[in-house]
């Protein structure tokens, strides 16, 4: 038997490609096609034996020919806030971690990783402290959206017409790894997840959070324009910054800004620039000043996080009054609009900053 194909690496097109010319081969009707999509990409079955629609006979070509799962859940936490982090091991045993975060109505959002680590750095992040990982393919970003679905069971509700789901999922690409340096198998993913034939995720359910490569930045808002941007900011003074994470001693504030700009052109919508709050580190009044004025030459909204606790992270998380005293304070100083983001899954270590895929950190 010849090596499996790895049917959820394919792009549209080639995934359609690869699927007629097997149905042709098999002497099985084009049809197929559409219901051997649907089931993997909408019902979110990862299991050609589950797909019973389809005759036996095409379900054991289709499972000799094609590998879906390409992640098997190792551990599963549920946090006391219905926050579940889910470990998978990867076809080579690396690790990683995905998200899922109840919402208002029924609705979730899934928190997917790109990398098996990051070689980054931030100071403030569990994945940086593993150092470098390796690239995750498209196929399996997309399997963690699947995979997540599925056991939350959002595909198998009812549909408002036969083909959508009635609670669509939220997508953030904020989990392990820097998603825009994994551009190529991310854009494949994106396509794959946002098709309106295949899994079906609008644009603006889908936010993709960088620390702010600049060049990467204008080319993801050329390609999807309608999906959302979210910059990882921390600190609005090249020193500070350049303390927190090392990549601003490569990437000054002034190019990030100017690729925001040029990002904003393009897209006409708001940048959001994220902000960690570590107490007496980034949350003094000069830092506010900072910050206002940074944000006004964009525009722009932020949103707040409180640093979380995390191994080998050597800063306390900010109390909910430090949180809420930071938030008025940058609100009366600027005209744009600043959110707070609620943590979730912080008992469970599946918060942002948390993700290190059960790994002890790496002496580095
Ligand atoms: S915050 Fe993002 S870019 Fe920074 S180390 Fe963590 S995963 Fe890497």
């Amino acid at each position: 038997m010849g090596e499996m194909i790895k049917l959820l690496d394919l792009g549209p097109e080639a995934l359609k490609a690869e699927l007629s010319q097997s149905l042709a081969q098999w002497e099985e009707k084009p049809f197929r096609a559409r219901q051997v999509i649907r089931q993997v990409y909408q019902r979110c079955k990862l299991d050609f034996q589950d797909m019973t629609d389809l005759p036996a006979a095409l379900r054991s070509n289709l499972a000799g020919t094609y590998l879906l799962q390409l992640l098997t859940p190792l551990e599963r936490a549920v946090s006391a806030d219905g926050t579940v982090k889910t470990l998978w091991e990867l076809g080579d045993s690396a690790r990683v971690e995905s998200v899922a975060i109840p919402m208002e109505a029924g609705r979730r959002t899934f928190c997917l990783s790109t990398q098996t680590g990051c070689g980054l750095g931030c100071s403030f992040c569990a994945t940086g402290k593993l150092g470098a990982g390796r690239n995750l393919s498209a196929g399996e970003i997309i399997c963690q959206a699947l995979a997540g679905i599925a056991e939350t069971s959002l595909s198998s509700g009812p549909r408002v017409d036969g083909s959508e789901r009635t609670s669509s999922p939220n997508l953030v690409f904020m989990g392990m790894g820097e998603p825009l340096l994994n551009y190529d198998n991310l854009k494949t993913a994106l396509e794959v997840l946002n098709h309106p034939e295949l899994a079906q995720v609008g644009s603006r359910r889908i936010t993709v959070s960088t620390v702010g490569l600049p060049e990467q930045i204008v080319r993801f808002c050329r390609d999807f324009p309608q999906m959302k941007l979210a910059v990882s900011l921390h600190a609005a003074t090249e020193s500070l910054r350049r303390t927190l994470m090392p990549v601003a001693g490569k990437v000054s504030l002034s190019d990030l800004v100017e690729a925001c700009r040029e990002a904003n052109l393009i897209t006409g919508k708001r940048i959001t620039f994220e902000y960690l709050v570590i107490p007496g580190v980034n949350d003094r009044q000069e830092d506010i000043q900072a910050l206002a004025r940074l944000c006004g030459l964009v525009p722009s909204k932020i949103n707040l996080i409180g640093l979380n606790p995390a191994e080998g992270v050597p800063f306390r998380p900010p109390r909910a009054a430090e949180l809420a005293r930071f938030r008025d304070r940058l609100s009366s100083a600027c005209s744009m609009a600043v959110t707070l983001r609620r943590s979730h899954g912080a008992d469970i270590a599946g918060a942002c900053g948390q993700l290190a895929a059960g790994q002890a950190p790496r002496r580095r």
